[in-house]
């Protein structure tokens, strides 16, 4: 049953030909989903390489901005230390380059050497002199105290002016000659030995004020004289020879610029320059001008 045959067999072909479909889409299915999962898994691996990577450069980040602070570090306290060594050689260059005589004391029998002249003299300007017309010198580097003491005299309505600052030893022998013409003998007292070396410096300064003019030696009543007694000592200035001292006689119109610092010692633990013992004098050498 020819017939037959072939009707059963037309049957037959439809699943086969399904099948065959159904194997085709599961074969190419299935190779792209492989082909898909390993692009996926490659992916993946990619990713996990990447994040390692960049785990790897955060750790050399890392490293490289520990190495940066201990670098920094290093170099800190290495110029640290170089500013300190710095700062202590300056201190001492300083100190070398200061006049130790600036802060010596001077007495009857110790005196300034006749042939020392300051490193640094200056004109002071006519505006503070008593005697506008006579050329009056001075420390350069004790100028800006002086002028800061005068301004502020000022403003308290005190008038001072400069009668002497900068002697050589030559122009006191002549004022020493002047005065035993004028006074006789008593001149050894009077000018010569008072304050002799002190002027040398030329950081001390014999003050009137406006109102007194040459009339200074009655000083002592002044306001001008109340007033340094209370202020000098902020400018760096001390009275020489205070009354009842046992070094010279009592000169109430002569200051010494000693420097801030040693001034305020002496104030605070209320002793007099020519009393202090020199060594401890001489540590303040190194602040004269701060
Ligand atoms: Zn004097």
């Amino acid at each position: 049953m020819p017939g037959k045959h072939s009707h059963h067999q037309k049957y037959i072909t439809i699943p086969i030909a399904a099948i065959t479909l159904l194997v085709l889409i599961i074969g190419v299915g299935g190779y792209l989903f492989y082909k898909n999962f390993k692009e996926l898994n490659l992916t993946k691996i990619e990713l996990a390489n990447t994040k390692s990577n960049l785990a790897q450069s955060e750790a050399n980040a890392k490293k490289l901005s520990e190495d940066l602070d201990i670098e920094r570090y290093i170099n800190s306290t290495f110029s640290r230390q170089i500013s300190e060594i710095a700062g202590t050689v300056g201190k001492l260059d300083q100190l070398s380059k200061t006049d130790k005589e600036l802060l010596q004391k001077y007495s009857k029998v110790y005196f300034l050497n006749e042939n020392y002249v300051p490193e640094n003299l200056t004109d002071i300007l006519p505006d503070y002199l008593y005697d506008k017309s006579k050329q009056t010198k001075m420390h350069a580097k004790v100028l800006p105290f002086l002028k800061s003491m005068i301004v502020a005299a000022k403003a308290d309505g005190i008038n001072l002016e400069i009668i002497s600052a900068y002697r050589s030893f030559g122009q006191q022998i002549a004022l020493k000659d002047n005065y035993t013409v004028v006074y006789g003998s008593g001149a050894n007292t009077f000018s010569a030995d008072q304050g002799y070396s002190e002027h040398q410096l030329g950081t001390t300064i014999d003050f009137t004020t406006a109102e007194l003019g040459s009339n200074y030696s009655v000083f002592e009543k002044s306001d001008a004289y109340n007033w340094l007694l209370k202020n000098a000592y902020k400018y760096g200035f001390i009275l020489s020879y205070q009354k009842g001292n046992a070094y010279y006689e009592f000169e109430p119109w002569h200051w010494r610029f000693i420097g801030r610092s040693l001034a305020d010692m002496l104030r605070q633990e209320n002793k007099i320059f020519y009393n202090v013992d020199q060594r401890t004098i001489d540590n303040y050498l190194i602040k004269i001008f701060d």
